[in-house]
């Protein structure tokens, strides 16, 4: 049986970060990754990563902080908010000293444009290829740090006993073989979940399926109810159009050709936070004032210097005229919210650790809680590079201060082929593409950007219907080869637990805070609602804890913008 110190899960920036940390411990790590390292939606990130460098205005870490945890309607552990905004600086100058090209002013300086949210310009930023920009240059430090990288497999489960986590269990998309590897330490980075909706700015591989492969193994998941819709997802299919393009100047527009924007945030206007502007784009569609009668709005440039776009928004341009014939230059873009990040994940502390010895987690697929109930732009790839650097640290330690597990791994393999077999060869009628069809629509018609009581309950209703039809899927594709039937089904079991999670957790938070709206409970209630929501899997049933929120500088207050 394979066997290392340290597994990391994942190829993003959380797992690059995490690698290096842990090497630099001394221990044995591994890696094993679903796509090759550099096809990680990491690589995605348009917008930029934040820090109070204080290069283009003012900036404390304070006012970063402050700003998360308004931003964040009050639901962020403020503890864990100061260990961002205080650790940005010096995460961002780690990343220039491996040699990340970040952009620049005249002078030099590393340039810094304004975001959502944020009360200065503290985007630091490569042109609108960020993400691509990092995880290059981590994945090349990787390549030279003898880090064992499985590519290509996908995790299948997370292999728990006796409150102890002993390693993995993984399919070999290239010969269809079932491994298990066994580690002192299990690390997931293993990203978001935004194909639990149709219309979502997420990358193919985002299933939510490390949350989901924590949540069956008796993990509490943390918050699962607040997820982020952008505001600006290219319309019809909902690819991103980065905040930045509103932090270079861009105007919301809707049909009466007004910037309705200051109707919903009179002060930061298209600068508000992502939940306030995906309701109100959401509102003026709903009440008519969509684009043509069309599902849509404006996000108009066309102010903009024509130099001003080809330099920092050069993506973004390129994306437009080729998805939409639309050259932002000229013509407004066709713009409308889009699924596009899990505040909620994987309950840990802020070292990363979860309730189950070896097994710590970060990145999206955590909730260590900084976010809250709603994450401003910029602060995720924060969150990647500072807590990929703790967790790596966290668990090298931990495999350093531990024996490897015995593991007897007969047992699992077995399940695992009965799985394979059943999938492959069973009786039952369901099929894949239909059934997530069918959960893609019930979340978006019930538990999208506004919810009510009664859609919640009929979602969740045919949830649970769903995850029992899924016990008669089956898939037609019995090849070894990169078998994407296969791969495809497990993706989809891991949607459905997702939906279950956010569901269940939306239907029983009895108030509107951040990105989670309730058309019958309309005002925010820290009397009874500030509290985190944390879901495990009992008796094959959901039962749901809270636990109090930390509060160290600032009391909640009403959240204006
Ligand atoms: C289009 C877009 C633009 C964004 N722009 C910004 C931005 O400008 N600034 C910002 O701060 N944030 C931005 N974000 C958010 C940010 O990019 C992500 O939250 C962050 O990169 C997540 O990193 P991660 O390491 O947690 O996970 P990911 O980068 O999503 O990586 C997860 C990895 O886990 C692997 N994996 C998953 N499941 C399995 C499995 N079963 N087996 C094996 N491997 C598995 C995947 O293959 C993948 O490699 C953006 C997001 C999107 C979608």
């Amino acid at each position: 049986m394979i066997s290392h110190d340290v597994i990391i899960v994942g190829a993003g920036l959380t797992r690059m970060r995490a690698a290096l940390e842990a090497k630099k411990e001394g221990v044995d790590v591994s890696i094993v990754t679903k796509t090759y390292p550099i096809r990680a939606h990491s690589v995605e990130a348009q917008g930029g990563i934040a820090a109070s460098l204080a290069r283009v205005e003012e900036n404390s870490w304070e006012d970063h902080m402050f700003d998360t945890v308004k931003g964040a309607d009050y639901l962020a552990d403020q503890d864990v908010a100061e260990i961002l905004a205080r650790k940005a600086p010096e995460a961002i100058l780690e990343l220039e000293n491996v040699g990340t090209l970040f952009s620049r002013k005249e002078d030099g300086k590393l340039n810094q444009r304004a975001f959502g949210g944020h009360s200065n310009k503290r985007a630091v930023m490569a042109s609108d290829k960020t993400g691509h920009a990092i995880e290059h240059t981590l994945f090349e430090q990787v390549m030279k740090s003898e880090v064992n990288i499985y590519d290509e497999w996908h995790v299948t489960r997370l292999i728990a006993e006796d409150g102890v986590c002993k390693g993995i269990m993984a399919y070999d998309m290239r010969n269809g073989e079932i491994k298990v590897m066994k580690g002192k330490s299990t690390i997931f980075c293993t990203g978001g979940y935004g194909k639990v909706y149709g219309v979502t700015s997420n990358d193919l591989q985002n299933n939510g399926d490390g949350i989901a492969l924590a949540f069956r193994a008796g993990m509490p998941l943390e918050d699962m109810e607040f997820v982020q819709f952008h505001p600006t997802g290219l319309y019809p299919r909902g690819t991103l159009i980065t905040e930045g393009a509103r932090g270079e100047g861009g105007h919301l527009i809707n049909d009466d050709g007004e910037r309705f924007a200051k109707k919903y945030a009179p002060e930061m206007m298209e600068l508000a936070p992502r939940d306030i502007l995906a309701r109100a784009i959401q509102t003026e569609i709903q009440e008519g004032r969509g684009i043509d009668g069309k599902d849509h709005v404006h996000l108009d440039l066309t102010h903009i210097e024509e130099e001003k776009i080809k330099e920092r928004l050069p993506l973004i341009r390129e994306l437009t005229m080729d998805s939409a014939g639309v050259d932002p230059i000229e013509e407004p873009i066709p713009v409308r919210p889009t699924a596009h990040y899990s505040m909620g994940g994987i309950h840990v502390n802020t070292n990363c650790s979860t309730p189950l010895d070896g097994f710590f987690a970060a990145g999206e697929c955590s909730c260590v809680s900084v976010h809250g109930a709603n994450r401003l732009g910029t602060n995720s790839l924060l969150e990647c590079v500072v807590f990929g650097r703790r967790v790596g640290r966290e668990a090298a330690n931990y495999a350093s201060d531990n024996s490897m597990p015995s593991l007897s791994s007969n047992e699992y393999l077995e399940k695992e082929r009965d799985k394979i077999l059943h999938l492959m060869e069973g009786e039952g009628k369901e099929k894949v593409e239909e059934l997530r069809k069918e959960l893609q629509e019930t979340m978006r018609d019930n538990v999208y950007i506004f919810r009510s009581r009664e859609g919640l309950k009929e979602a969740l209703d045919k949830i649970i219907k769903i995850r029992e039809r899924f016990k008669e899927v089956t898939i037609s594709d019995e090849s070894k080869v990169f078998n994407t039937a296969y791969t495809n089904a497990l993706e989809l079991e891991n949607l459905i637990d997702v939906a279950w999670n956010i569901t269940r957790n939306a239907l029983e938070r009895e108030e509107s805070r951040g990105s989670h709206y309730r058309t019958d409970y309309e005002e925010r209630d820290d009397e009874n609602w500030l509290k985190h929501s944390l879901s495990y899997l009992q008796n094959g049933e959901i039962s749901l804890e809270y636990e109090d929120v930390t509060i160290t500088k600032y009391e909640p207050k009403k959240r204006e913008y």
